[in-house]
């Protein structure tokens, strides 16, 4: 039986939420992890390792890369916001489309640099057309983000070839692939395998979600060791702390046994869609763990309807536009259909 909980709203209450409004994983730590988590407590007066010595080194051999080529932040989101203070400042202009992750204009400002937003194209994908023609002697970066956050769609391996052709080499271009593992489609683009062709790229991946990592926010950035230098010398010291390395190194010691779980997100992804369509959602091609919803003008309507549901389901809403859900597991999203279903 569901445990009653203080309702968030006055004093009823209220049955937990069924939350997929974060793109979170919707597991728990494996006990491994959890045991690594766990032994830190005895430690937590001491500072975490200030370099993250093992935990570079152990991503970098993750990547077949040297630990040089890693730098490591408290959630990718930070790491972003390393690359972003390392290479742009005021005068500068960062490009990226939108919708996308909500973060990148915030970071953008925070440098100074003038946010450039080129809108998506057809089915929520990117526009590399517009944005390479969106660049200019001001632009210093260019961010990609596969599988697109809010919309889902994944870059292909070509499409990028081919914008990536077009980027001035002093432009530097972040590869944002904090979804990368739950991608199916083989035409997406690899970007640890781009990384390669590439001098002036830099990818950024995260623990946060198909490790299921996001309490603990640990990310990164790879690329270069000349890229990646002046973004460690950005980095707030002791950034990420000894729980979240010793909790991410468990993660990749762990590797096989978290990507089953993915297959499980995936598995239930490939399900929801098509029920998602008998309901008359048309979705873009989702290679995260996410759906969205076109919900356009009834968007704040729908998404407080399922917020009113006992339980309440909990998605993401942008105003006027359409709602990120996140896939969760099966019972939760049987519940967001059947919820889908009766407000309709
Ligand atoms: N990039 C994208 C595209 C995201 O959607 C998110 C989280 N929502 C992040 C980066 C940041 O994740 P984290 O900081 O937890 O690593």
């Amino acid at each position: 039986m569901p445990r009653y909980v203080p309702g968030a709203r006055g004093s009823a209450e209220r049955l937990p939420p069924i939350k997929l409004s974060s793109n979170e994983n919707p597991y728990p730590p494996l006990p491994s992890v959890a045991q690594a988590i766990g032994a830190q407590g005895q430690l937590a007066h001491l500072y975490p390792d200030m370099f993250a010595v093992e935990l570079h080194e152990r991503i970098g051999a993750f990547l077949g890369l040297p630990a040089a080529s890693v730098a490591v932040g408290g959630g990718s989101v930070a790491a972003l916001q390393h690359v972003l203070q390392a290479y742009a400042g005021p005068g500068d202009e960062v490009i990226f489309a939108w919708r996308s992750f909500e973060a990148y204009p915030i970071l953008t400002q925070i440098t100074g640099a003038t946010p450039v937003q080129v809108p998506l194209g057809q089915d929520g994908r990117h526009d590399l057309d517009a944005m390479a023609g969106a660049i200019t002697d001001a632009t210093r970066v260019i961010v990609l983000c596969s599988p697109n956050n809010p919309t889902g769609p994944a870059l292909r391996s070509a499409e990028v070839e081919a914008f990536l052709a077009r980027v001035p080499s002093r432009v530097l271009v972040g590869l944002d692939e904090a979804y990368v593992e739950f991608v199916r489609d083989p035409d997406v683009v690899d970007g640890r395998a781009a990384l390669d062709r590439h001098r002036n790229l830099l990818i950024a991946r995260t623990f946060s979600k198909a490790y299921g990592l996001a309490g603990l926010r640990v990310g990164y950035v790879a690329g270069d060791p000349e890229l990646i230098a002046p973004v460690r010398s950005c980095v707030t010291p002791f950034s990420v702390s000894a729980p979240a390395q010793a909790a991410a190194i468990a993660s990749l010691d762990a590797q096989d046994e978290l990507l089953e779980r993915v297959e499980l997100v995936v598995a239930e992804r490939e399900r929801v869609v098509p029920a998602l369509a008998e309901l008359g959602w048309d979705v873009p091609e989702p290679q995260g763990n996410f759906v969205w919803l076109a919900a356009g003008e009834r968007t704040a309507q729908i998404a407080g309807a399922l917020a009113d549901l006992e339980p309440a389901v909990l998605v993401r809403p942008f105003a006027g536009e359409g709602m990120r859900v996140s896939i969760g597991t099966p019972e939760q999203n049987d519940a967001l259909l059947a919820a889908l279903g009766s407000i309709r």
